[in-house]
C-alpha cells in the first residue's frame, strides 16, 4: 500500500485569535507524519471557514499563501459547526486516501493524529477520538457534558461516550457517509451506523489555547435535541406508554368516581378536578410539543435543501 494522503479537516468560526497559534501546531504535525513516512507529501490541512465575521478567511487565504500544505474553503454564511465539518469532509475526499476532522482551538491533541493513522495502516477505516479525563474542564462544563452522552444513549442513539468530532475517516467509508441524505445532521450518531472496521484512541483534553467557546449550554442542549429526534423515535414511544399509564390510571380514577358518586360522596371535588385537569393538559402539552419536534424534522427533510454551500476556495477546484 503506497503512503495515503490525509486531509486534515478543522472547521473555524471567528477564531482569528487562536488560528495564528493553532495553525503551526497542525503543520509541524502533518510535516512530522510526512517526514516519518507515513502520509504522503501530497496531504494538507483544510480549513473550513464557517462564515466567520472576523479576520478568520483572511489569516485562511494568508497560510494559504504562505505554505502549499495550507489550503482553505469557506461556507457562503455561518450553517454551525456540523454542517462546517460536513462540508469539509465532502470536500476533502475528492483528493484523499484519509481525514481527520479536530477543531481549530487545540482543546484535542493533535499528537494523537499519529495514533490513528497507525490504526488506519492496521485496516481501521473510522478512529474516534474520546477524551479520557476532562480535569481541565469545569465541573458545570464536564457535568453537562458528560449528562449529554448518556441521555443521548438512554434514547437511542448509538454515541461513542466522550467523542466529540475528532475522529479519522477513510474515504471509503465517507462515501457511504455520503449516501445518508438526511439534512439535520448530527454527526456524532451517523458515522457509527456507517459501520466498517473502527476503533478509539484516548487522549487528554486541553484548555483552549485563545478565543472562547460557541458551545454555551443553549446550543448544547439544542444539539442534543436535535440529536435525539434525528437518530431516534425512542421519546415518541415514550409518549406512548405514558399515555398508556395515565389511561389506566384513569380508570382507577373512574371507578372511584362513580363510586363516590353513589356512595353519596360528592360534594367539594373542585380542587381534585383542577388537579387532574391540570397535570393532564401538562403531559399533552408537551406530548404534541415532542411530536411536534419530529413533524418539524420531517418538513426541514422533505425540503432537502443544500446542507452547506461552498462559496470560496484557496485553490482551483476539481469539479
Ligand atoms: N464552530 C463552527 N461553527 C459554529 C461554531 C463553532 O465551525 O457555528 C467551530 C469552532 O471554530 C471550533 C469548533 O467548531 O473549531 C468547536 O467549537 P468550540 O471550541 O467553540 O466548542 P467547544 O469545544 O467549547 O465545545
Ligand atoms: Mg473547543
Amino acid at each position: 500500500m503506497s503512503t495515503p494522503i490525509l486531509y486534515i479537516v478543522i472547521p473555524c468560526y471567528n477564531e482569528e485569535e487562536v488560528l495564528p497559534i493553532t495553525s503551526g501546531q497542525f503543520l509541524a504535525q502533518l510535516c512530522h507524519l510526512i517526514d516519518a513516512g507515513k502520509i504522503s507529501d501530497d496531504s494538507r490541512v483544510m480549513f473550513v471557514n464557517d462564515g466567520s465575521r472576523d479576520k478568520t478567511w483572511e489569516i485562511i487565504c494568508r497560510l494559504a499563501d504562505e505554505d502549499k500544505h495550507f489550503i482553505g474553503i469557506s461556507q457562503s454564511r455561518n450553517r454551525g459547526h456540523q454542517n462546517a465539518v460536513l462540508a469539509g469532509l465532502m470536500e476533502a475526499k475528492q483528493f484523499c486516501d484519509i481525514t481527520v476532522s479536530i477543531d481549530c482551538d487545540g482543546q484535542d491533541d493533535i499528537s494523537v493524529i499519529e495514533q490513528m493513522v497507525d490504526e488506519y495502516a492496521g485496516g481501521c477505516e473510522i478512529v474516534y477520538g474520546v477524551r479520557s479525563k476532562r480535569e481541565t474542564d469545569t465541573f458545570f462544563k464536564r457535568f453537562t457534558a458528560e449528562s449529554f452522552y448518556r441521555i443521548m444513549n438512554k434514547m437511542g442513539c448509538e454515541v461513542v461516550f466522550n467523542h466529540a468530532d475528532y475522529r479519522l475517516i477513510s474515504t471509503r467509508a465517507l462515501n457511504e457517509l455520503a449516501n445518508f441524505r438526511e439534512v439535520n445532521i448530527f454527526l456524532r450518531g451517523m458515522v457509527p451506523l456507517v459501520g466498517f472496521k473502527s476503533t478509539s484512541v484516548y487522549y487528554e483534553r486541553h484548555e483552549r489555547q485563545a478565543g472562547r467557546s460557541h458551545y454555551p449550554l443553549s446550543k448544547m442542549i439544542g444539539l442534543a435535541v436535535d440529536g435525539i429526534t434525528s437518530l431516534s423515535i425512542k421519546p415518541i414511544r415514550m409518549i406512548t406508554a405514558l399515555g398508556i399509564i395515565v389511561s389506566l390510571l384513569s380508570v382507577v380514577g373512574i371507578i372511584w368516581a362513580i363510586t363516590a358518586h353513589f356512595l353519596g360522596l360528592t360534594a367539594a371535588g373542585w380542587s381534585s378536578i383542577i388537579c387532574v385537569v391540570c397535570f393532564l393538559s401538562g403531559i399533552q402539552l408537551i406530548s404534541l410539543g415532542v411530536i411536534g419536534e419530529y413533524v418539524g424534522k420531517t418538513y426541514m427533510e422533505t425540503k432537502a435543501r443544500p446542507r452547506y454551500i461552498i462559496s470560496d476556495r484557496t485553490y482551483e477546484s476539481k469539479k
